[in-house]
């Protein structure tokens, strides 16, 4: 009995979760799993969850099963891993679907991948949508951050469903239709990318905190619990406090303390990256982000380090940096992060095609994702009055930029002369240096440019390209 409102592949982390909570929010939903007795075990979970929320789900352990137990015209989310797993899965439901038939990607798409996806689907005359999920595994079942792409009348046959099952923002669903083809993933990856800054910047303080000042583990989680009640107040800072103060029970030490020093990453930091060259608009805290990730992975390399030069005395003196001092510069650094991410969501929107809505990025951003702060709602009504002017130069983060940034100098300066790596905290005075003074150095550059290849250069006193005496020189 087609009977479902909605199918959806992928009963892993993110896509169990999601299941439930649409079938919590009182939508029935046809589940499948490529591994059925997955698909066993999820009906046993959700039989254990408060309320008829089960009686809502349809198992099914085969497409085509899954197929017929939604109504027409259907709607299917995918959640399985970006890449070759999305291509399989359309490539095996396609068949088997009307030409009216939506296939929703939910996963972490590269937008590349979901441009061309959603080119095939308009070449083949079916409906696609790519939609970014961010909020973890408890995000998807109690109220992710949605951010989605495709073709807005695709987006509109399931906004109910969408916004239903997301997180709220003072009762405003933090989901919204960013524009057309992959503009859902890129703003997922440009989240993901400022998430690494944010995990970064944090980390980096804590380092500051541990090295620096020595504090041991419980101590820096009361300091990012205060935090946490001020500017800084987010969920990264939320959950700093949390994992510095927890125990590990084999070994009755701080769980912070065992664990090894080495990020993992799976692709997204990285992209933002990428495409930030792409379009040319500079992330620095992000790059510094990705880069620390994959400096963190050199373990070995690092350990050799410090053999052949010696640990960096790290200790500050007595009252180098304060904690005060410290969360300034963390204010600082967070709001060049962030100016530096809705920079590239501008001019990618530009480069792309989309008019990326700008300040709903920043309130889908307020609630249910990983990044989610009170800062996002500043941000929000910064791009309300200028959605294309940098954040820095809006006059909230302005009057921010001008009381912490000396902080963050302070921070920067004492941790270099002290040998504590602060990549990101650095990258952040770089640009915000970079961007407040307007007789840079790359005239240098230019005339290097032009001297080994003839690269001309403009000049200050006159209009046009113009080339200098290098003579025999060149
Ligand atoms: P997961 O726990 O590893 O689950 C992956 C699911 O995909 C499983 O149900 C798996 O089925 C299925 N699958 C894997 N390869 C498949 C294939 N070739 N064909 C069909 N099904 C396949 O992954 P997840 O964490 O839920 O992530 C799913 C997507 O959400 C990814 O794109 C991820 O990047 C994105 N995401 C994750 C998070 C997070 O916090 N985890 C947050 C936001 C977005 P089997 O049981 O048969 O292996």
């Amino acid at each position: 009995m087609s009977t479902s409102e909605i199918g959806l592949i992928g009963l892993g982390t993110m896509g169990a979760m999601l299941a439930m909570n649409i079938a919590e929010k009182g939508f029935a939903i046809s589940v499948f799993n490529r591994t059925t007795s997955k698909t066993d075990d999820f009906m046993a979970l959700a039989a254990r969850e408060p309320g008829d929320l089960a009686s809502r789900l349809t198992p099914t352990k085969a497409l085509e099963e899954l197929v017929a137990s939604i109504a027409k015209p259907r709607a299917i989310i995918l959640m399985v891993p970006a890449g070759a797993a999305v291509d399989e899965q359309i490539a095996a439901l396609r068949p088997l679907l009307d030409a009216d038939d939506l296939i929703i990607d939910a996963g972490n798409a590269n937008f590349h991948d979901t441009n061309r996806r959603a080119a095939e689907a308009d070449a083949a005359g079916v409906p696609y949508l790519g939609i970014g999920v961010s909020g973890g595994e408890e995000g998807a079942r109690h109220g992710p951050s949605i951010m989605g792409g495709g073709k807005k009348a695709c987006w509109d046959r399931v906004s109910h469903i969408l916004e239903a099952i997301s997180a709220k923002y003072e009762g405003q669903p933090c989901a919204t239709w960013m524009g057309e083809g992959g503009a859902g993933h890129f703003v997922k990856t440009v989240h993901n990318g400022i998430e690494y800054a944010d995990m970064q910047l944090i980390a980096e303080g804590y380092g500051l905190l541990r090295d620096g000042l020595g504090m041991g583990a419980a101590e820096c989680g009361k300091v990012f619990e205060a935090w946490n009640e001020g500017t800084l107040q987010s969920y990264l800072v939320e959950i700093s406090g949390k994992v510095s103060q927890a125990i590990d029970p084999a070994t009755g030490k701080p769980v912070l303390d065992i664990i090894l020093d080495r990020a993992g990453q799976k692709g997204t930091g990285r992209w933002t990256v990428i495409e930030s060259q792409q379009v040319g608009a500079p992330v620095p805290v992000i790059e510094a982000a990705v880069a620390a990730r994959n400096m963190s992975a050199a373990v070995d390399t690092r350990k050799a380090g410090q053999d052949l030069f010696g640990a960096a005395p790290q200790a500050l003196p007595e009252g180098a940096v304060t904690i005060e001092d410290l969360e300034a510069a963390l204010i600082a650094g967070k709001i060049m992060c962030y100016a530096q991410g809705f920079a590239l969501l501008d001019t990618a929107g530009a480069t792309y095609g989309w008019s990326l809505p700008m300040p709903a990025i920043a309130e889908v951003w307020r609630e249910g994702c990983i990044i989610r702060s009170s800062m996002l709602n500043d941000m929000a009504s910064a791009l309300r009055e200028d959605p294309a002017r940098n954040l820095m130069f809006a006059p909230y983060f302005a009057d921010f930029m001008k009381k912490t940034h000396g902080a963050l100098r302070k921070v920067v300066g004492a941790s270099v002369a002290h040998g504590i790596p602060v990549p990101a905290m650095s990258a952040a005075l770089g640009y915000f240096d970079t961007m407040r003074t307007a007789r840079g150095t790359a005239n240098m550059v230019q005339a290097q440019r032009d001297f080994f290849g003839a690269h001309s250069f403009e000049r200050l006193d006159a209009e046009g390209a113009h080339h200098g005496p290098w003579g025999s020189h060149a």
